[in-house]
């Protein structure tokens, strides 16, 4: 059969806006977006040029994922030699070498109790997989009463139903699905600052309402030290100290959404580790597969699966079909190689130092409201909500690829981001920040 004629952009574009959808979007499309031809290393090319640029820095690593860049020849390799043995397999019943190194992998380098995997296909989905483990955990050991979720305000953990629940009651739209989302606790946002010291007063509420709702509490879910897409905001690591202490006092299991933090990007490989705690649950996603293939990760210890399988349902029911896919296992196995095949932390105290240099200059801006940096997280927070097209073009038109939200303007840029591209990206989002 004859290949299909090529479509020209503005016949893609056409199509596109009638009939796809894109993440947070109306339908049909009102922001036209860059269509993009192919990526290498931090580079995006786009079909066509846009704001005069036809090739655009990546500031985002692609929602924070892509932490090797594209078209990366070793992540490329992995995925043609698995791609020559099998694509997918179901894994009810069988099970293969890469999803099994993968989790053997993780289960080594995530802290010490956290010994089982369950291999999901998004984030959101392994959200989903931590909050039903928690739930049975109590179920099968006798307190069917402890369902609920305690969680701060100003987190994000992804946009199906539970999850959306413990998003931050504000940000994720909860008044749209009153009577909907289970009810969760939410206590106030941790107080801002990686630095900061524990505050008393917040920690004297915290520990209050873990002791008043303990029998109802399943567990407590949290992202570590960055909250990312509900604020882009960095707490001490102190307060992770303080939930382990406090839940393992009343009997509470504590999860810790790794997803965005997890691979190097706050600088410790996992952001528990800079309070030196462990959760009982934890999420991976995002740079598992550096960006090349969807799939998520819930890691738990020995004793939630334990209590587990001595339920009444002695099985974690649940089985997405795409489960532990041998691609998306075998480009993590080489993703997680070449991270830790390097000197990583050089990399990302560069990006930092970088950061922080260069948006040093973004404080004076009007509009302006902070400009803070975390490892390869740099933000720039305004006093008002962003012209979306204004600051995204600006950014363009320096060269960089940015997808600011909200009051934020910020950058995850990839760990192999040079200094001149990284350069780049700070002028680019000063150059926004001023224009947005
Ligand atoms: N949890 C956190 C902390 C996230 O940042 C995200 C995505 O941004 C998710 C969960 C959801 O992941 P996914 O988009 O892969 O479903």
């Amino acid at each position: 059969m004859a290949p299909p004629p090529p479509l020209t952009p503005q016949a893609l574009l056409g199509l596109d806006r009638e009939h796809v959808w894109h993440p947070y979007g109306p339908m049909p499309g009102t922001a036209t977006p860059y269509l993009v031809e192919s990526a290498s290393g931090v580079r995006l090319r786009l079909a066509e040029p846009v704001c005069g640029q036809r090739e655009l820095v990546d500031g985002m690593s692609s929602w924070w994922a892509a932490v090797h860049g594209y078209n990366h020849p070793v992540l490329n390799e992995a995925v043609r030699e698995q791609l020559g043995r099998m694509s997918h397999v179901m894994f009810g019943g069988l099970t293969h070498e890469p999803a099994v190194r993968l989790a053997t992998r993780l289960v080594e380098i995530t802290p010490e109790p956290l010994r089982h995997v369950f291999l999901a296909d998004s984030g959101s989905v392994a959200v989903e997989v931590a909050m039903k483990m928690c739930l049975q955990y109590w179920r099968s050991v006798g307190r069917p009463a402890k369902q609920r979720l305690l969680t701060w305000r100003g987190g994000y953990h992804g946009d199906t139903f539970h999850p959306m629940s413990v998003c931050d009651p504000d940000g994720g739209m909860h008044r749209l699905w009153g009577g909907v989302l289970p009810r969760q606790t939410f206590v106030g946002e941790p107080p801002a600052g990686f630095d900061a010291e524990v505050d008393p007063a917040y920690a004297a509420e915290l520990a209050a309402v873990i002791e008043q709702q303990a029998d109802e509490l399943a567990a407590v879910i949290v992202e570590p030290v960055v909250q990312g897409a509900g604020g882009m905001r960095f707490h001490s690591p102190g307060y992770l100290r303080l939930l382990r202490e406090l839940c393992d006092q009343h009997g509470v299991l504590l999860i810790f959404d790794e997803i965005a933090t997890g691979f190097g990007r706050t600088g410790a490989l996992f952001a528990a580790e800079h309070a030196g705690v462990a959760p009982d649950v934890l999420c991976l996603g995002k740079a598992l597969t550096g960006g090349y293939l969807s799939m998520a990760a819930t890691l738990c210890t020995a004793e939630v699966a334990d209590g587990i399988s001595r339920g009444e349902l002695p099985v974690l029911a649940h089985g997405p079909t795409f489960m532990g896919n041998p691609l998306a296992s075998a480009v993590a196995n080489a993703s997680i190689d070449l991270l830790l095949g390097q000197d990583w932390q050089l990399d990302i105290r560069r990006i930092e130092a970088g950061l922080r240099d260069g948006l040093a200059g973004a404080a004076d801006l009007p509009g302006v409201a902070d400009v803070r940096v975390l490892g390869a997280i740099g933000v720039v927070q305004l006093d008002h909500p962003v012209d979306m097209g204004a600051a995204t073009e600006a950014a363009a038109r320096a060269g960089v690829w940015l997808r600011p939200f909200r009051d934020l303007i910020y950058t995850m840029p990839p760990y192999v981001t040079g200094d001149d591209d990284l350069a780049r990206i700070t002028a680019a989002v000063t150059a926004a920040a001023a224009a947005g």
